[in-house]
């Protein structure tokens, strides 16, 4: 038995080396730098793991004070103690302490105390992550490219290094200006025709506009349509679908099995997009991925730009789901630095794990401090 006896925060502000936006706006720009949080649980075996939250309010509610002051002031007091080991347990602590109404209460703070226990479990093991679920997978987790320009000429470039590169797919961003997103699409294509061909315009369409899209979309040979409506308007996305053939995916929409399960009733979706974040970590990510692929739908991955230690705690989970589809995965190569040592974890377009017990991170207190920043 291991008992948590410490739960430590370390707000981050890492540079990055260019500006990302969807459709709702900046989630991070070179000047100001990227906030995320880290956070490391102790256990009376001495073993620690890690866990990182990458909340941004153009995406959600929860912002990198609100994860700080959820975790210190209402997560950590509620834990310390309790056993690290009995994750269960600590889900449904964190979920009485942080009650959730019609969305899960601060999953992505969860996520991270989830994700940190995970790898303090398996590293007290002896075991990478995916041990602690019976599974060997030698799966590989490969990547999509990510585009996000209004540019079509920036677009094509873009499309041009992802082939070059080796990626197996692209995750286009659409809605930033929609007067034309489709030529931002068409310019992709003819770039990349063969690759995988995701487009997410992060809730920035009403219906109307949403089937003229998606005809046009189906037209230039997209493979997947990434969650065009507002996120709380299921019934609107299973109208869509009934209108149009290209599948349609959903992510900000579902964020835990019930949500899973809602998506399916309201036949709102094709395909669910699995996060470790939004999923309050990995063990409810595992759980929806579960229930998604049982229940025959697609399976596609991402993140929330997650620096080194998100993008890999993300791409064990998505290898244990053996995802076929590339993942949205794409953090790392919006930062200029993390706190995550070791090697690149990405060659020829396909995540790279590390090797050894639990997700397999280690971190250096020297960028912890360089990089520290308030919490407030
Ligand atoms: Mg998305």
């Amino acid at each position: 038995m291991i008992r948590i006896s410490a739960i430590d925060v370390f707000p981050l502000r890492l540079p990055m080396k260019q500006t990302f936006r969807t459709s709702r706006g900046t989630v991070g720009d070179e000047s100001a730098g990227a906030p995320h949080v880290y956070v490391r649980v102790t256990g009376d075996n001495g073993a620690v793991g890690w866990g990182e939250a990458r909340p941004s309010p153009r995406w959600s509610y929860e912002t990198p004070e609100s994860v700080c002051s959820a975790i210190e002031n209402y997560i950590r007091p509620a834990l310390v103690g309790q056993r690290a080991d009995d994750l269960a347990a600590v889900h449904r602590i964190m979920n009485r302490e942080i009650a959730g109404s019609l969305h899960p209460g601060q999953p992505i703070a969860k996520a991270a105390v989830d994700t940190a226990l995970h790898d303090l479990i398996a590293r007290s093991c002896n075991l990478p992550v995916a041990g602690l679920w019976q599974s060997g997978s030698p799966h590989p987790v490969r990547l999509s490219y990510l585009i996000s320009t209004t540019d079509p000429e920036e677009a094509a470039r873009k499309a041009r290094e992802a082939v070059a590169e080796g990626y197996s797919g692209v995750d286009v961003k659409i809605g930033l200006n929609p007067a034309n997103d489709l030529d931002i699409v068409a310019a992709v294509k003819r770039e990349a025709p063969n690759l995988f061909f995701r487009v997410d315009a992060n809730q920035a369409y009403r219906l109307p506009q949403a089937v003229q899209l998606a005809k046009g979309l189906e037209r230039i040979g997209v493979d997947v349509l990434e969650q065009p409506l507002p996120a709380n308007q299921l019934l609107a996305h299973a109208e869509l679908r009934r209108k149009v053939s290209i599948p349609i995916a959903l992510d900000e929409s579902v964020w835990s099995p019930s949500g899973v399960l809602e998506a399916l009733r309201s036949e709102a979706c094709d395909t669910i997009v699995i996060k470790l974040t939004k999923m309050g970590g990995l063990r409810g990510a595992r759980l929806c991925g579960e229930i998604a692929r049982e229940s025959g739908l697609g399976l596609l991955g991402g993140g929330l730009t997650e620096s080194k230690l998100g993008f890999v705690a993300s791409a064990h989970l998505f290898r244990y789901l053996e995802l076929t589809d590339p993942v949205d995965l794409n953090g790392p190569m919006f930062l200029k630095d993390d706190p995550v040592e070791g090697d690149w974890p990405i060659r020829n377009g396909e995540a790279v794990l590390p090797e050894g017990p639990g997700i397999g991170c280690r971190i250096s207190d020297a960028k912890l401090r360089q990089y520290a920043a308030s919490a407030t």
